[in-house]
């Protein structure tokens, strides 16, 4: 078994709705341990689409890493996402940030998630449920890389756990 975090993103259509799918569908795989409050982000990179709604969890799975990340484009799929632009809209975007603290450069998969120390939209909703959790290839802290991360708008929208029901 392993521990791994997964960020979770939407933009278009029914956010919470998508949110909500993506994450009964996870949890056909993986044991949910923690999850974050909800976010409402601004778009980052390409800038003339909707505000995102974001969070993430905390998941036990038995998958090895490129079997969570087949498993997590797979619902990505059944939830209608279609790639267009690079960072442009989705109905769903789910990531492997860290998987326990392996180091992974594989073409299709990298682990630590590549840009995660420089998204808020992905370090707020970290920073519930692993503040102190170690970045296994920059050894900061999430708390650290936080402060350190350029600032973007992240408000908290739901702060209470249930919002998944
Ligand atoms: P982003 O999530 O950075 O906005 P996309 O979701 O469009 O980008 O990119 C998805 C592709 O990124 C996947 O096809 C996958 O192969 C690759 N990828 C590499 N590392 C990861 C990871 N840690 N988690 C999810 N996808 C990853
Ligand atoms: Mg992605």
């Amino acid at each position: 078994m392993a521990d791994a975090f997964i960020g979770v993103g939407s933009n278009l259509g029914n956010k919470l709705e998508n949110i909500r799918k993506a994450m009964s569908l996870i949890k056909e795989r993986c044991k949910i341990l923690k999850i974050s409050h909800l976010y409402k982000t601004e778009p980052v990179g390409f800038k003339s689409q909707q505000w995102f709604l974001n969070c993430a969890a905390k998941a036990q799975t038995s998958l090895k890493p490129k079997e969570l990340l087949e498993f997590l484009l797979s619902i990505e799929k059944k939830l209608g996402r279609v790639r267009t632009i690079r960072y442009g809209p989705r109905t769903i975007d789910l990531d492997i940030l860290f998987y326990d603290d392996m180091i992974i450069r594989e073409d299709n998969l990298v682990v630590p998630h590549p840009r995660l120390h420089e998204r808020l939209f992905v370090l707020v909703p970290l920073k519930d449920i692993c503040p102190d959790f170690i970045h296994p290839a920059l050894n900061k802290t999430i708390s650290e890389l936080c402060s350190s991360a350029s600032n973007s708008k992240v408000s908290k929208l739901q702060t209470e756990e249930n919002y998944l029901n």
